[in-house]
């Protein structure tokens, strides 16, 4: 088999005019960041900002030329936005993936995860990310090779709830390996930029930044990808739900959001794109004293088990309102971890069991998604 070299890729990226400059890629200099790794091609094409998406099949093309050489076996090309014009100055913020990323062909980080879940909420505060970080050790626990990506970019909460700091590294300057959380591979925005840097992210650039987490990051073989969402429901959220390839959503809500429509939002939105809903977490379902154990329903308790009913969703089950369960994911060891063998991680466990059944059932064939009724 061919040898794939950096000769050889130049070679066929100098066969891509860029139509609107009327010459070839890389008499332009519009190719940075070439890697090569055995038969895995990555680059980036630049493009002034103003052209953005429009910029989208000269960097097809320019993927398209080098997927055609012998040898290759896959090929990410990334468009970077610059201001400067092409081929030159800096990205937008100086600080996150710029521009639009792209779907690479075969072979990238992505490919090699089993399933993709969502976990979502109508709107903020609800333990999504509580949720989120425990269902994926509770995942871990019962057996599946699990990864956790925060897609909330604009307040990552993943390092700090997981405990985990730092930066993470490269191997081949291209894509990035994950950090390890109690055994979950874990990817956010907050490893990328520093705390203190404020985000401005333009909508284009949001979804760049999260392709980019999902796509250039080496998370393979994982049998399943929880995906910590951006609170609510709007374009963004659509979008990734769409561009994710999602087996399948969690819903987290608690008692009195389910039955103030937020909780709805979010099973709207997964209906609209297809993406089946696995159920719904009841959240802060009810109160455990931390001192006498006792129970209280503060929150009409239960109400989430009966709107799931009504709206044909499953319930998948229900988390109480435990000052051990905020202790714990604020101070960077979330309760499965911290207390394995404890009630709240039990429960978390049997949610996830019932996550990974929904998915494999999902899996023996076409599957309709679950009815949703909206009255
Ligand atoms: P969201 O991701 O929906 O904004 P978080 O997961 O960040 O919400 O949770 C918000 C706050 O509530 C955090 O301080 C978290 O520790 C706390 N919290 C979440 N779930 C519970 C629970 N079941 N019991 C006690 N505190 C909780």
């Amino acid at each position: 088999m061919a040898t794939i070299t950096e000769e050889r890729i130049l070679e066929a990226l100098r066969r891509v005019r860029d139509p609107e400059q009327g010459k070839d890629l890389v008499s332009l200099g519009m190719i940075g960041g070439l890697a090569i790794k055995d038969g895995n091609v990555g680059f980036s094409v630049e493009v002034a900002a103003q052209r953005g998406a429009a910029a989208e099949p000269l960097r097809k093309a320019a993927e398209q030329a080098v997927f055609a050489l012998e040898g290759v076996t896959s090929v990410t090309a990334v468009l970077t936005a610059h201001s400067g014009g092409a081929g030159a100055g800096q990205p937008p913020t100086g600080n996150g993936p710029a521009g639009s990323a792209a779907a690479a062909p075969k072979g990238s980080g992505a490919d090699r995860i089993g399933s993709i879940v969502a976990v979502a909420s109508g709107k903020g505060g609800v333990g999504k990310s509580t949720t989120a970080a425990n269902l994926a050790l509770a995942l871990m626990a019962e057996g599946a090779r699990t990864g956790l990506l925060d897609a909330d970019i604009y307040g990552p909460s993943m390092p700090r709830m997981m405990g985990v700091r730092g930066k993470p590294t490269t191997a081949d300057g291209k894509v990035l390996d994950p950090m390890n959380g109690h055994g979950v591979k874990l990817m956010s925005m907050g490893f990328l930029v520093d705390e203190e840097t404020p985000m401005i992210w333009r909508g284009p650039m949001v979804m760049s930044a999260l392709q980019q987490l999902l796509q250039d990051v080496d998370w393979g073989p994982l049998d399943v990808l929880v995906v910590d969402m951006p609170p609510g429901t709007g374009d963004a959220q659509l979008t990734l739900a769409q561009t994710a390839k999602l087996a399948g959503a969690v819903i987290v809500s608690t008692p009195q959001d389910i039955a103030l429509l937020d909780a709805r939002k979010g099973l709207n939105m997964f209906r609209k794109v297809d993406v089946p809903v696995l159920g719904i977490v009841e959240n802060m379902s009810y109160f455990q004293c931390p001192h006498c154990g006792e129970r209280s329903d503060i929150f009409s308790h239960g109400g989430a088990r009966r709107e799931a009913e009504r709206l044909g969703v499953p319930f998948l089950g229900e988390i109480p309102l435990d000052i051990a369960i905020r202790e714990t994911s604020d101070g960077g060891r979330p309760i499965v971890a911290a207390e394995p063998d404890g009630p709240h991680a039990a429960a978390y466990r049997e949610i996830a069991m019932k996550v990974l059944d929904r998915l494999d059932a999902g899996a023996d064939g076409p599957k309709p998604a679950p009815k949703i009724v909206i009255r």
